[in-house]
């Protein structure tokens, strides 16, 4: 295959071509039949009136609220989903006096964390910002407290925009107040991969009497499991601790990374609004958010990677360069964002309305039930004691159900990403399956079948398994970390 591919010096014909792509994409559709292992809806419908667009180069070039002398853009679409995701995340509403700002990203939440990190970093460090218009003098460098089933982006993010992570700094200034005193062993989380509150608040604490900024990330919704940080009760039991941001003193951030739940978790509710804050613990909409972020193709089902990134605007870092070649602020990553990506979301979102979007996550939730309820119902038969064969318990409105991996040709089969866990003292190597909607009922019965198979779960040695040395990081119950180094 890779050799018909090579570009040469002769054209392919017409033919040829079609007969390579077509060979391809049929084999792309087999995978996508039985995909249910990652975060990302397979469920592509790009609309026939979004087609003539693609006849442009339209690009958001710069800062989205900026008219900017680029014309073909899609600024005015991508103000309207922000807007609708500012409402849905408490960003902006009659509740609150806030102001955000944000724009739709040229990668996904990878960029959100980049830029929550950026802005964070350069905040604390005392520069001027939207609100506070005199830059000011601190002493310490922030440092980055977030738990060991944060996403991998973000220890690539910390590099690069170089803030250091609680077990860098750590080292030198004291002991550590949590982990037996090794500053080495991530910031445990649960079982459902929801952070240790009192570990947080010691180590919060710890560098607070060390006079660090804080830069504090909280998971809403965590890659492998789809578990949540109590965002709502840590933030009003650190609140008294992390004192107040003034223009004088820069104290805290807080990030939250909604990569996948906050798009559907505020539908999920029963008896209120999608848009009404709770005081839930697992509620994300705190009012000392600071930014957040998400990627609504994950959820939705888009032909691209795009994110959503919110800030309340007066701690935004001002004064972004404002190149008068393009004739507007240059206050994002990339400079050019494509706006298409705008535009089919706009579709997306005003094609489903709160009402389709609420019927969405909730038969994504209902089908997760019945998943798990059938993988428990089929492990009790194969392995009546639960010997061997677990499924893990699952997260409030997380879409995915965790089990025992199987043998490598269901993996491949069912594109099944895996993880390490420890359950009971031993590494336990498991697998999920994500609901989203192009996973239907059938999909589940053909994994049950293949998982009811004899030999679906035979690995060939485990001791010799060289994946469970890769998990550097564990959780306090001996969970493995997605956050590999
Ligand atoms: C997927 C994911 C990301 C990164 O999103 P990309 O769209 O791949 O950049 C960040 N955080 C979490 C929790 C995720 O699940």
């Amino acid at each position: 295959m890779q050799q018909k591919l090579a570009i040469g010096e002769s054209c392919l014909s017409g033919t040829e071509k079609e007969a390579i792509l077509s060979d391809y994409f049929i084999t792309l559709n087999q995978q996508k039949a039985s995909f249910l292992g990652y975060q990302t809806n397979q469920r592509v419908d790009f609309p026939a009136r979004l087609l003539p667009f693609l006849s442009l180069n339209l690009l958001n070039l710069g800062d989205g609220f900026e008219e900017g002398s680029y014309r073909i853009n899609a600024k005015q679409f991508e103000r309207a989903v922000l807007d609708y995701y500012a409402q849905l995340f408490g960003f902006a509403g009659s509740h609150t006096q806030r102001q955000y700002w944000g724009y739709l990203t040229a990668m996904g939440s990878t960029e959100g964390n980049l830029y929550a990190l950026w802005n964070a970093r350069d905040f604390l460090r005392g520069y001027p910002v939207e609100g506070y218009a005199e830059a000011v003098t601190t002493e310490h460098p922030p440092v980055l407290i977030c738990s060991g089933a944060t996403h991998y982006s973000m220890h690539k993010v910390s590099q690069m925009v170089g803030v250091s992570l609680f077990h860098e700094i750590g080292p030198q200034l004291g002991t550590c107040p949590i982990n037996q005193g090794d500053w080495q062993q991530p910031l445990a989380v649960d079982e459902y991969d929801a952070v240790i509150v009192d570990d947080l608040y010691a180590l919060v604490e710890f560098f607070v009497a060390m006079q660090h900024p804080i830069i504090l990330v909280l998971n809403h919704g965590t890659t492998f499991s789809g578990g949540s940080d109590a965002i709502y009760t840590i933030l009003t039991r650190l609140k008294p601790l992390l004192g107040q941001n003034t223009p004088q003193q820069r104290r805290y951030w807080i990030h939250v990374d909604g990569a996948l739940a906050a798009n559907f978790s505020p539908y999920l509710r029963t008896g209120t609004a999608p848009s009404s804050l709770t005081d839930e613990p697992h509620e994300f909409r705190h009012p000392e958010v600071m930014s957040l972020c998400t990627s609504p193709y994950k959820w939705l089902g888009m032909p691209w990677a795009c994110g959503v990134y919110l800030m309340q605007e007066r701690y935004k870092v001002g004064s972004s360069a404002r190149p008068v070649y393009i004739g507007s602020r240059d206050s994002t990553v990339s400079g050019s964002r494509q706006g298409i990506f705008a535009l089919n979301l706009w579709d997306i979102l005003t094609q489903l309305g709160q009402t389709g979007l609420q019927q969405l996550a909730r038969a994504n939730e209902s089908l997760a039930n019945e998943t798990q309820r059938r993988l428990e119902q089929l492990f009790q038969h194969l392995d009546p004691g639960s010997k061997r064969l677990r499924v893990m318990p699952r997260p409030h409105h997380s879409n995915i159900v965790r089990f025992t991996a199987p043998n490598p040709t269901v993996i491949e089969q069912f594109s099944l990403a895996q993880n390490d866990v420890v359950s009971g003292g031993r590494p336990q190597r498991m697998c999920h399956v994500v609901i989203l909607s192009h996973v239907t009922q059938a999909m589940i019965e053909r994994l049950l079948d293949a998982l009811a198979q004899p030999g679906a779960f035979f690995t060939p040695s485990r001791s010799k398994n060289p994946l469970t040395d890769l998990c550097s990081m564990r959780h306090r119950d001996g969970f493995c970390t997605e956050y590999q180094r």
